[in-house]
C-alpha cells in the first residue's frame, strides 16, 4: 500500500512534521514499505534460523525475509525463538551498557504481557538473578506465563498486580523495566488499528496513566538502582515530558548509551539533562520506539528478605526423589509442593518467592514439574520445555512435520512405538511436550488451552 501524509490522523501528521522536519516525507514513505520481520533466538534451545541476518544490537536478533506463518512452524511452539519487533530488541543495549550483569539481581519486568523483554531479559542475566514479569490484566498475564515456560528457565515468577502493589516491596529491585502502555504511534505500519485508535486525548491518557505507573513503582526501586523506560510512540508528552516530570518529582541521572553508527540513525534526544532514544522506521530496520534509561540516586526504604522455614511445602520423599530424576542439575534447586502441583525454583530464590507469594497475586514460580494425582506423578508440560529436563529420563518420539502439527493441535496420534508410558514428543529433536504411550493409543497431553486452532 502507497502511504500519503494524508492517511494520517491530520493531528498526528502535524505533530511528525514539527518533529522531524525535512525528513518527515522519508518517514511517511517509510510507512509504505513492509515492516521487518523479526525474530529473538531462544540461547538455550536448538534453532533452525541461526544463520540468518542479525539484528546488530540484539546478539540473538535475526531477522527474516518474509513473514512465515509462525503458527504452523513447530519451533515456535517449542519456544526455540520468540517473535519480536527489532527496535525494542535494544533493550540488550541498555542492560548490556548500564547494569553488571554478572551480579545476582532482582529485575521487574512490569508491563510484561506477551513476554518480548521478559524473555529477552531472562536470556541476558545469570542463573543467581530473578526476574519478576508483571502484567495487570489477567487474561494478558495467562498469555505471558505461557510464554515464560516455554522459553524453559526456572528464576522467573509471574505475577498478575497492578503498579501501586509493589509498594509493599520497598527497595527490592536492581532494575525495573516500565515498557508503558502507549498511544503506538510506532506501530502504525505494522497495526493500523493503532492509527485508526489515536487521538490526542488519548496522547494525554496515556501520559497521565504513565506518570501514575512511575510514581507508583518507584518506590520499589533500590537506591542507585536502573529504571529502563520505553515506548513504542513518538510524542513528546508520553516520552521526553514524562521524563521531565520524574527528573523534577525525584532525584535521578540519565545515562547516555554507546551508539554504533553501523546500527543505523538511532536518534539521542537530550535536553535539559534528560536523555532518550528514538527509533524512527525510515532510520533504523525495525519499528517506531522509545528507550531510556535512568539511575535513582536518591535513597529508598529496604524490604529485609527473611529466611523461613514457614510457607512452601516440600513434597514428600517419594515424590521428590522422581522429579529429581527428571532433571539435569537437581541439587540447585528448591522443591515445592502446593496442592499438587510440584514445582522447582533455584535454592537461593525461595526467600524470595515466599515474599512474593505473601505480597503480590503469584501465578506461577519457577517451573512445573509433575502433578501427582491418585498416587501417580504425571510430568508437567513445562518440564518438557524446560532447560532443566534430564532427556535419559524418558523415551522420545520423532514426530515428522505432519505428525508435529496434529501433536500441536492436540489431536489423536497413530503412530507405532516400541514402548509405553510418559514420553517425550519430539521434532528434529526438540520438545514439544508429552504423550501418554497405551498398548493402543497415544494420549495426546498437550495443554488444551494453547493447542494449534488455526485450521491445517
Ligand atoms: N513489554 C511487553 C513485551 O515486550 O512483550 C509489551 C508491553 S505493552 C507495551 C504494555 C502492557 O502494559 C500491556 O500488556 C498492558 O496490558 C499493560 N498495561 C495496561 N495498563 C496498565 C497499567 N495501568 N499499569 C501497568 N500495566 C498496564
Amino acid at each position: 500500500m502507497s502511504f500519503q501524509a494524508a492517511d494520517l490522523p491530520a493531528s498526528f501528521a502535524h505533530k511528525m512534521q514539527r518533529q522531524l522536519g525535512n525528513a518527515f516525507p522519508d518517514f511517511v514513505n517509510s510507512l509504505s514499505q513492509p515492516a521487518p520481520v523479526s525474530i529473538r533466538l531462544n540461547p538455550w534451545k536448538k534453532n533452525r534460523y541461526t544463520q540468518l541476518a542479525s539484528i546488530p544490537w540484539a546478539s540473538q536478533g535475526r531477522y527474516l525475509a518474509e513473514r512465515p506463518v509462525f503458527t504452523l512452524d513447530p519451533f515456535f511452539h517449542a519456544g526455540s525463538y520468540y517473535v519480536q519487533e527489532a527496535s525494542s530488541m535494544f533493550l540488550e543495549q541498555a542492560l548490556r551498557q548500564c547494569v553488571d550483569l554478572h551480579k545476582p539481581l532482582h529485575v521487574l519486568d512490569l508491563c510484561a504481557a506477551p513476554g518480548g523483554k521478559s524473555t529477552h531479559m531472562i536470556s541476558l542475566l545469570n542463573n543467581e538473578s530473578l526476574l519478576v514479569t508483571n502484567e495487570v490484566i489477567r487474561s494478558r498475564a495467562a498469555i505471558l506465563a505461557e510464554n515464560i515456560q516455554k522459553w524453559g528457565c526456572h528464576n522467573v515468577a509471574v505475577t498478575n498486580n497492578d503498579p501501586e502493589d509493589f509498594q509493599r516491596l520497598p527497595g527490592f529491585f536492581d532494575v525495573i523495566v516500565v515498557d508503558a502502555p502507549c498511544s503506538g504511534e510506532g506501530l502504525f505500519r505494522k497495526d493500523p488499528e493503532a492509527m485508526r485508535e489515536w487521538s490526542d486525548d488519548n496522547v494525554v491518557l496515556c501520559s497521565r496513566r504513565q506518570r501514575r505507573i512511575l510514581s507508583d513503582i518507584w518506590p520499589s526501586l533500590k537506591e542507585n538502582g536502573i529504571l529502563v523506560y520505553s515506548t513504542c510512540t513518538y510524542n513528546p508528552e508520553e516520552n521526553e515530558e514524562n521524563l521531565a516530570w520524574l527528573k523534577q518529582e525525584h532525584d535521578v541521572e540519565f545515562l547516555k548509551l554507546r551508539l554504533d553508527p553501523s546500527w543505523g540513525n538511532i536518534v539521542e534526544a537530550e535536553q535539559g539533562g534528560i536523555v532518550g532514544y528514538h527509533f524512527y522506521p525510515h532510520l533504523v530496520q525495525g519499528e517506531g520506539f522509545f528507550i531510556s534509561v535512568i539511575r535513582k540516586n536518591e535513597s529508598s526504604d529496604m524490604m529485609r528478605i527473611k529466611n523461613s522455614k514457614a510457607g512452601f511445602q516440600s513434597p514428600i520423599k517419594k515424590i521428590q526423589e522422581q522429579v529429581q530424576s527428571w532433571i539435569v542439575d537437581p541439587d540447585a534447586l528448591a522443591f515445592i509442593q502446593r496442592d499438587d502441583l510440584v514445582q522447582f525454583l533455584p535454592a537461593d530464590k525461595v526467600a524470595e518467592v515466599e515474599l512474593l507469594s505473601k505480597n503480590l497475586r503469584l501465578i506461577m514460580a519457577g517451573t512445573f514439574a509433575a502433578t501427582v494425582k491418585n498416587n501417580k506423578i504425571i510430568p508437567e508440560h513445562a518440564l518438557a520445555l524446560s532447560t532443566q529436563l534430564n532427556r535419559e529420563a524418558f523415551p522420545s518420539l520423532a514426530l515428522n512435520p505432519d505428525d508435529a502439527l496434529h501433536y500441536l493441535r492436540r489431536e489423536t496420534l497413530q503412530i507405532p512405538t516400541s514402548h509405553t508410558g510418559f514420553t517425550l514428543m519430539c521434532h528434529e529433536d526438540i520438545p514439544l511436550g508429552w504423550g501418554n504411550v497405551l498398548p493402543n493409543r497415544i494420549n495426546n497431553l498437550y495443554p488444551a488451552e494453547w493447542r494449534i486452532r488455526m485450521s491445517l
